[in-house]
């Protein structure tokens, strides 16, 4: 049988939505029960906020990148800006979480996809762009856990190994949908990896986001 590796990607940063205050505790307890390992991309702010959580992210053995540190826009930052904002989560995650994120980076809002610039600097900086295969839109307060599933789920195996699933550490319905979503992938022959376990990864050339409203 040939593989299927699909990975899992939680953006860890502040919602800007209401949500469960203990979610990302409650999603890396499941991560634990279900013994999956993924990658997230933390955003340093939330890193100095709640550094007992983000701990346990290295603790459980998964893989960290950058989100920046403020959230913004990265093609509304100048190059000393960027570089700053860069540095500054770069920082918070060493000193909350004890590893360096480098190469791994998320944009937020995906913004860096029609952003050559952004993708240069990001690389002048030591990182890599890295994008999503599927955007089940966990953070979507009218998205039920189960649409998230199936978009998961219905996505992957359309899409087939290597697959990058975009998720929230914060989002009420992700909390929900992550367990069901590892059994029914588990149940169709899929490994759950991070994303240095893949061959080829999502990059900046991806398709953009249809709009630029929500929290990615
Ligand atoms: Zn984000």
């Amino acid at each position: 049988m040939s593989e299927f590796r699909v990975a899992l990607t939680f953006d860890a940063e502040h919602p800007d939505r209401p949500a469960a205050f203990s979610n990302a505790d409650r999603l890396l307890d499941e991560l634990d029960r279900l013994d999956v390992s993924g990658t997230f991309f933390v955003q340093g702010r939330w890193a100095e906020a709640f550094p007992a959580t983000a701990r346990r992210i290295v603790d459980g053995g998964h893989l960290v990148g950058n989100h920046s540190h403020y959230h913004a826009r990265m093609p509304l930052l100048t190059a000393d800006g960027l570089a700053t904002d860069v540095a500054d989560a770069e920082g918070a995650i060493r000193e909350h979480l004890g590893v360096d994120p480098r190469p791994w980076f998320r944009c937020p809002f995906g913004s860096a996809a029609d952003h050559p610039v952004v993708v240069e600097r990001l690389t002048a900086l030591g990182y890599r762009e890295v994008g999503w295969h599927i955007d089940p839109q966990d953070w979507e307060p009218t998205n039920s856990p189960e649409g998230v599933v199936r978009a998961v789920v219905d996505g992957a195996l359309a899409r087939g190994d290597g697959t990058v699933v975009l998720d929230h550490t914060w989002p009420d319905q992700t909390v929900v949908a992550i367990p069901i979503i590892v059994g029914r992938l588990r149940d169709a022959g899929a490994t759950l990896v991070r994303l240095d376990a893949l061959p080829e990864l999502p990059g900046p050339g991806r398709v953009a986001a249809p709009q630029v409203v929500g929290n990615r």
